[in-house]
Protein backbone atom coordinates (compact mmCIF):
# COMPACT_ATOMS: atom_id res chain seq x y z
CA UNK A 1 0.00 0.00 0.00
CA UNK A 2 1.15 3.48 -0.75
CA UNK A 3 2.53 5.35 2.07
CA UNK A 4 0.29 8.71 2.74
CA UNK A 5 2.84 11.97 2.56
CA UNK A 6 2.33 13.62 5.83
CA UNK A 7 0.76 17.69 6.12
CA UNK A 8 3.14 18.55 8.65
CA UNK A 9 3.13 21.69 10.79
CA UNK A 10 6.37 20.57 13.74
CA UNK A 11 7.40 18.57 15.42
CA UNK A 12 8.23 18.80 19.19
CA UNK A 13 10.61 16.20 20.10
CA UNK A 14 9.79 16.12 23.78
CA UNK A 15 6.67 17.12 26.21
CA UNK A 16 5.61 16.66 29.24
CA UNK A 17 2.56 18.46 29.32
CA UNK A 18 0.55 17.35 26.52
CA UNK A 19 -0.59 13.21 28.46
CA UNK A 20 -0.06 13.64 31.85
CA UNK A 21 2.12 11.50 33.15
CA UNK A 22 3.96 10.55 30.12
CA UNK A 23 6.95 11.71 28.17
CA UNK A 24 5.59 12.79 24.31
CA UNK A 25 6.70 13.59 21.02
CA UNK A 26 4.26 15.67 19.85
CA UNK A 27 3.50 16.15 16.19
CA UNK A 28 1.27 18.72 14.83
CA UNK A 29 -0.87 18.51 11.79
CA UNK A 30 -1.78 20.88 9.13
CA UNK A 31 -5.30 22.10 8.87
CA UNK A 32 -8.69 22.15 10.64
CA UNK A 33 -12.11 22.37 9.45
CA UNK A 34 -12.89 25.15 11.91
CA UNK A 35 -11.92 28.95 12.84
CA UNK A 36 -12.06 29.32 16.41
CA UNK A 37 -11.33 32.54 17.71
CA UNK A 38 -8.18 32.08 20.14
CA UNK A 39 -7.12 29.49 17.45
CA UNK A 40 -2.96 30.20 18.33
CA UNK A 41 -2.27 27.78 15.40
CA UNK A 42 -3.32 29.50 12.17
CA UNK A 43 -0.22 29.36 10.67
CA UNK A 44 -1.10 25.61 10.21
CA UNK A 45 -4.88 26.21 9.03
CA UNK A 46 -4.25 27.48 5.47
CA UNK A 47 -0.95 26.43 3.70
CA UNK A 48 0.40 22.87 3.18
CA UNK A 49 4.09 21.43 4.01
CA UNK A 50 4.24 17.92 2.57
CA UNK A 51 6.58 15.28 4.07
CA UNK A 52 7.24 11.93 3.26
CA UNK A 53 6.53 9.46 5.78
CA UNK A 54 10.55 8.44 6.67
CA UNK A 55 10.49 12.31 8.42
CA UNK A 56 7.95 11.08 11.02
CA UNK A 57 9.54 7.86 11.47
CA UNK A 58 13.59 8.72 11.96
CA UNK A 59 12.03 11.47 13.85
CA UNK A 60 10.63 8.60 16.35
CA UNK A 61 13.55 6.61 16.20
CA UNK A 62 15.68 9.46 17.38
CA UNK A 63 13.41 9.80 20.36
CA UNK A 64 11.99 6.77 21.37
CA UNK A 65 14.46 5.85 23.96
CA UNK A 66 13.41 9.13 25.59
CA UNK A 67 9.61 9.08 25.49
CA UNK A 68 6.83 7.11 26.33
CA UNK A 69 3.98 8.37 23.93
CA UNK A 70 3.69 9.75 20.35
CA UNK A 71 0.56 12.48 20.43
CA UNK A 72 -0.98 13.68 17.55
CA UNK A 73 -2.04 17.46 17.00
CA UNK A 74 -2.88 20.32 14.96
CA UNK A 75 -4.52 22.02 13.32
CA UNK A 76 -7.16 19.01 13.58
CA UNK A 77 -5.14 15.04 13.37
CA UNK A 78 -8.31 13.26 11.83
CA UNK A 79 -7.89 15.87 8.63
CA UNK A 80 -5.43 13.18 7.60
CA UNK A 81 -6.73 9.82 9.06
CA UNK A 82 -4.59 7.59 6.52
CA UNK A 83 -1.57 9.51 8.43
CA UNK A 84 -3.00 8.35 11.35
CA UNK A 85 -3.53 5.27 10.70
CA UNK A 86 0.20 4.86 9.81
CA UNK A 87 1.98 6.90 12.02
CA UNK A 88 0.29 4.90 15.02
CA UNK A 89 0.91 1.85 13.41
CA UNK A 90 4.62 2.65 13.32
CA UNK A 91 4.94 4.13 16.91
CA UNK A 92 3.30 1.09 18.46
CA UNK A 93 5.48 -1.07 16.50
CA UNK A 94 8.02 0.84 18.24
CA UNK A 95 6.33 0.21 21.92
CA UNK A 96 5.10 3.55 22.24
CA UNK A 97 1.40 4.53 23.21
CA UNK A 98 -0.05 6.74 20.84
CA UNK A 99 -2.86 9.93 21.88
CA UNK A 100 -4.63 11.79 19.75
CA UNK A 101 -6.05 15.51 20.49
CA UNK A 102 -8.81 16.35 18.11
CA UNK A 103 -11.65 18.89 18.39
CA UNK A 104 -14.06 16.27 17.75
CA UNK A 105 -15.18 17.19 14.05
CA UNK A 106 -15.37 13.82 12.31
CA UNK A 107 -17.00 10.64 14.65
CA UNK A 108 -17.00 8.24 11.58
CA UNK A 109 -13.18 8.83 11.36
CA UNK A 110 -12.42 8.21 15.19
CA UNK A 111 -14.92 5.46 15.06
CA UNK A 112 -13.05 3.83 12.66
CA UNK A 113 -9.70 4.45 13.72
CA UNK A 114 -10.46 4.18 17.42
CA UNK A 115 -8.35 0.40 17.93
CA UNK A 116 -5.02 1.94 16.69
CA UNK A 117 -5.11 4.57 19.16
CA UNK A 118 -4.77 4.72 23.76
CA UNK A 119 -6.53 7.70 24.18
CA UNK A 120 -8.40 10.63 22.79
CA UNK A 121 -7.85 14.02 24.22
CA UNK A 122 -11.09 15.67 22.88
CA UNK A 123 -11.84 19.17 23.29
CA UNK A 124 -15.40 20.43 24.42
CA UNK A 125 -14.78 24.02 23.84
CA UNK A 126 -18.54 25.26 24.62
CA UNK A 127 -21.78 23.87 25.79
CA UNK A 128 -22.72 21.93 22.85
CA UNK A 129 -26.65 23.03 23.72
CA UNK A 130 -26.83 26.56 22.03
CA UNK A 131 -25.51 28.43 19.21
CA UNK A 132 -22.05 29.24 21.67
CA UNK A 133 -19.97 26.44 19.68
CA UNK A 134 -20.99 27.55 16.53
CA UNK A 135 -19.88 31.52 17.68
CA UNK A 136 -16.60 30.03 18.50
CA UNK A 137 -15.85 28.05 15.92
CA UNK A 138 -17.29 29.60 12.99
CA UNK A 139 -19.02 26.37 11.62
CA UNK A 140 -22.80 25.69 12.12
CA UNK A 141 -22.75 21.87 12.88
CA UNK A 142 -19.63 21.33 15.24
CA UNK A 143 -21.45 21.01 18.38
CA UNK A 144 -23.63 17.97 16.82
CA UNK A 145 -20.46 16.23 15.38
CA UNK A 146 -18.88 16.84 18.75
CA UNK A 147 -21.43 14.97 20.43
CA UNK A 148 -21.68 12.46 18.04
CA UNK A 149 -17.76 11.57 18.89
CA UNK A 150 -18.02 11.75 22.35
CA UNK A 151 -20.90 9.27 22.13
CA UNK A 152 -18.56 7.04 19.58
CA UNK A 153 -15.78 7.62 22.08
CA UNK A 154 -17.89 6.17 25.16
CA UNK A 155 -19.41 3.56 23.00
CA UNK A 156 -15.77 2.05 22.06
CA UNK A 157 -14.47 2.45 25.71
CA UNK A 158 -11.45 4.13 24.35
CA UNK A 159 -9.25 5.99 27.04
CA UNK A 160 -10.68 9.52 26.96
CA UNK A 161 -9.75 13.10 28.37
CA UNK A 162 -12.20 15.98 27.49
CA UNK A 163 -10.61 19.73 27.54
CA UNK A 164 -12.19 23.16 27.86
CA UNK A 165 -9.61 25.58 26.95
CA UNK A 166 -10.72 29.44 29.23
CA UNK A 167 -10.89 32.79 28.16
CA UNK A 168 -12.29 35.52 30.63
CA UNK A 169 -15.43 36.97 29.16
CA UNK A 170 -15.14 34.47 26.45
CA UNK A 171 -15.30 30.83 28.40
CA UNK A 172 -15.73 31.00 31.82
CA UNK A 173 -16.94 29.76 34.59
CA UNK A 174 -20.78 29.66 33.54
CA UNK A 175 -19.26 27.94 30.15
CA UNK A 176 -17.67 25.32 32.25
CA UNK A 177 -20.17 24.39 34.53
CA UNK A 178 -22.52 24.11 31.63
CA UNK A 179 -19.77 21.89 30.12
CA UNK A 180 -20.12 19.64 33.03
CA UNK A 181 -23.33 19.14 33.17
CA UNK A 182 -23.70 18.00 29.68
CA UNK A 183 -21.21 15.98 30.06
CA UNK A 184 -22.84 13.73 32.97
CA UNK A 185 -25.98 13.58 31.38
CA UNK A 186 -24.21 12.14 28.44
CA UNK A 187 -22.29 9.41 30.38
CA UNK A 188 -19.29 11.03 30.40
CA UNK A 189 -19.06 11.81 34.01
CA UNK A 190 -16.06 9.00 34.71
CA UNK A 191 -13.53 11.18 32.01
CA UNK A 192 -11.33 13.34 33.73
CA UNK A 193 -12.18 17.05 32.67
CA UNK A 194 -9.24 19.60 32.11
CA UNK A 195 -9.51 23.06 32.54
CA UNK A 196 -6.65 24.45 29.72
CA UNK A 197 -5.59 27.98 30.86
CA UNK A 198 -6.31 30.18 27.33
CA UNK A 199 -3.42 31.50 26.05
CA UNK A 200 -2.97 34.88 23.78
CA UNK A 201 0.84 34.72 22.29
CA UNK A 202 0.18 34.15 18.60
CA UNK A 203 -3.67 34.62 18.48
CA UNK A 204 -4.15 37.50 15.95
CA UNK A 205 -5.31 41.07 16.93
CA UNK A 206 -8.74 40.56 15.86
CA UNK A 207 -10.02 38.28 18.40
CA UNK A 208 -10.09 41.09 21.13
CA UNK A 209 -8.22 39.18 23.42
CA UNK A 210 -5.36 40.26 25.32
CA UNK A 211 -3.46 39.49 28.67
CA UNK A 212 -6.44 40.83 30.80
CA UNK A 213 -8.59 37.63 28.93
CA UNK A 214 -5.96 35.37 30.75
CA UNK A 215 -7.49 32.96 33.70
CA UNK A 216 -4.71 33.46 36.86
CA UNK A 217 -3.44 29.90 38.12
CA UNK A 218 -5.71 30.14 40.96
CA UNK A 219 -8.56 31.53 39.41
CA UNK A 220 -8.19 28.11 37.11
CA UNK A 221 -7.95 26.32 40.67
CA UNK A 222 -11.68 28.19 41.17
CA UNK A 223 -12.89 27.47 37.82
CA UNK A 224 -11.93 24.00 38.49
CA UNK A 225 -14.02 23.84 41.91
CA UNK A 226 -17.19 25.25 40.18
CA UNK A 227 -17.08 22.63 37.68
CA UNK A 228 -16.95 20.15 40.28
CA UNK A 229 -20.09 21.35 42.49
CA UNK A 230 -22.21 21.89 39.02
CA UNK A 231 -21.91 18.68 38.26
CA UNK A 232 -21.27 14.93 39.62
CA UNK A 233 -18.00 14.94 37.44
CA UNK A 234 -15.16 11.95 39.11
CA UNK A 235 -12.29 14.62 38.58
CA UNK A 236 -11.34 18.11 37.29
CA UNK A 237 -7.36 19.36 36.15
CA UNK A 238 -6.50 22.12 35.42
CA UNK A 239 -3.47 22.87 32.33
CA UNK A 240 -1.04 25.67 32.24
CA UNK A 241 2.29 26.28 29.98
CA UNK A 242 3.92 26.71 33.57
CA UNK A 243 3.12 24.45 35.59
CA UNK A 244 1.43 21.44 33.59
CA UNK A 245 -1.39 19.63 34.88
CA UNK A 246 -2.81 18.78 38.07
CA UNK A 247 -5.56 17.64 39.59
CA UNK A 248 -7.73 20.21 41.27
CA UNK A 249 -10.57 18.39 42.95
CA UNK A 250 -11.60 13.76 42.38
CA UNK A 251 -13.92 12.04 43.87
CA UNK A 252 -12.51 8.97 45.87
CA UNK A 253 -14.63 5.66 47.52
CA UNK A 254 -13.63 7.82 50.56
CA UNK A 255 -15.20 11.30 49.65
CA UNK A 256 -13.09 14.21 47.99
CA UNK A 257 -9.48 14.47 47.56
CA UNK A 258 -8.87 18.22 46.58
CA UNK A 259 -5.31 19.24 44.83
CA UNK A 260 -3.85 16.01 43.84
S1 LIG B 1 -9.86 23.35 16.46
FE1 LIG B 1 -7.84 23.92 17.19
S2 LIG B 1 -6.55 24.17 15.35
FE2 LIG B 1 -8.71 24.17 14.69
S3 LIG B 1 -9.26 26.36 14.60
FE3 LIG B 1 -9.86 25.57 16.62
S4 LIG B 1 -8.11 26.02 17.97
FE4 LIG B 1 -7.38 26.18 15.82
Amino acid sequence: MERPKVNLGGIIHFSTIDWRGKAAMVIFLRRCPLRCIYCQNYNLLEDDDYKDMDVIEDAIRASEDFIDAVVLSGGEPFMQPQVIDAIAKYARGRGLMVGVQTNGYYPERVESLHAEIDRIFLDIKMPLNGDLYERLTKVRDASERVRKTLEVCLHANIELELVTTVFRDLVGAAEVKEIVKELCDLGAADCPYIIQQGRIERIPPHAGLTESSVFSYDELKELAQAAYRAAAVKEVRIRTRETGEEVVVRATSAGVANDK
